[in-house]
C-alpha cells in the first residue's frame, strides 16, 4: 500500500513536472497552455504520445528529437524527476492528510515558479494568483475561517516585509534590487509556512544564493541571476523539515 502511494504519486509528480514545463514555457511567451499540442521547438514537429511520457521518452530518445534530431535539453527530464520526488516527499512530510492537499499544491506552484524565473527570469502573476486561489480556498476548507484569516495576515505581513526589503535594496544599490515577482511570492510563502518562517526564509535564500551567485557571475558574462529559485528552495526547506517559530526559538536558547 504504502510503495504503490508512493510510486503512485512520483507518476503523478513527473507527468504534472511535464505539464508544468509547458505552462512555464508558453505563459512567458504568451501563448495558450492547451493549444496547439506539444511540439519540438526546432521543427515543431508533433510529439506522439509515446513521445510524451516523462523520463522513459528523453531515455529511449536519446534525448533527441526523434524527426530532426535536435538535442533536448536535460533539464526537461530533471526537473520532471524532481517534481516526482517532491510529490513523494509531501506524502513522507505529511502523510495522507488534509495537509499533503496544501502541500501538493504548493510544491506545483513553486515548480512552475522556479522554472519560469530560471528559464525566461519571469514569476508570471497569473501563476501566483491561480494557485494563491486555490491555497486560500484549502486553507479555508480544511483551517476553517480563522486558520484562513491568520495565514492571510501572515501573507500580508510577509509581503510588507519584502516590499521594504526591496526598497531598502533598491536605495542602496541605486537599481531594482529585488523583482515584483520576489515580493508577490512572499505573499504566499506568508500564506503557507506563516510569516516569521517566511522571513527566515529571505536570511537561508542568501545563504544559498551567495556561493552560487558567485560561481555563476564568474563562468557566465551574463549578470542577471534569478532570485525567485534561491527563495524557493529555501522556503521548501523550511516547509519540509516543518521548522517553526518555537522549534527555532528554542534552538536560539529563548
Ligand atoms: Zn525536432
Amino acid at each position: 500500500m504504502e510503495f504503490s502511494i508512493i510510486l503512485g504519486l512520483f507518476i503523478l509528480g513527473t507527468l504534472l513536472g511535464s505539464f508544468y514545463n509547458v505552462v512555464a514555457y508558453r505563459l512567458t511567451k504568451g501563448q495558450s497552455i492547451i493549444y496547439p499540442s506539444s511540439h519540438c521547438p526546432n521543427c515543431n514537429h508533433k510529439l506522439k504520445p509515446y513521445e510524451l511520457i516523462p523520463i522513459v521518452s528523453f531515455i529511449l530518445q536519446r534525448g533527441k528529437c526523434t524527426k530532426c534530431k535536435k538535442k533536448i535539453s536535460w533539464f526537461y527530464p530533471l526537473s520532471e524527476i524532481i517534481c516526482g520526488l517532491l510529490f513523494v516527499l509531501c506524502y513522507i512530510s505529511f502523510g495522507l492528510s488534509q495537509e499533503l492537499i496544501i502541500a501538493l499544491t504548493f510544491v506545483s506552484m513553486l515548480v512552475i515558479v522556479v522554472l519560469s524565473d530560471y528559464y525566461y527570469m519571469i514569476i508570471e502573476d497569473s501563476v501566483l494568483i491561480v494557485f494563491g486561489l486555490f491555497l486560500v480556498l484549502e486553507i479555508y476548507f480544511i483551517q476553517g475561517f480563522t486558520g484562513l484569516y491568520q495565514s492571510l495576515i501572515s501573507g500580508v505581513i510577509a509581503f510588507v516585509i519584502m516590499f521594504c526589503l526591496k526598497l531598502f535594496g533598491d536605495f542602496i544599490f541605486k537599481k531594482e534590487s529585488l523583482g515584483g515577482g520576489d515580493i508577490k511570492l512572499m505573499f504566499i510563502f506568508g500564506l503557507v509556512v506563516g510569516w516569521e518562517m517566511a522571513v527566515v526564509g529571505i536570511f537561508l535564500s542568501a545563504f544559498i544564493a551567495l556561493p552560487i551567485s558567485l560561481f555563476i557571475l564568474k563562468s557566465k558574462k551574463n549578470h542577471e541571476i534569478a532570485y525567485g529559485p534561491f527563495l524557493s528552495l529555501a522556503v521548501l526547506i523550511i516547509y519540509f523539515s516543518h521548522l517553526d517559530v518555537k522549534l527555532l526559538l528554542s534552538w536560539l536558547g529563548c
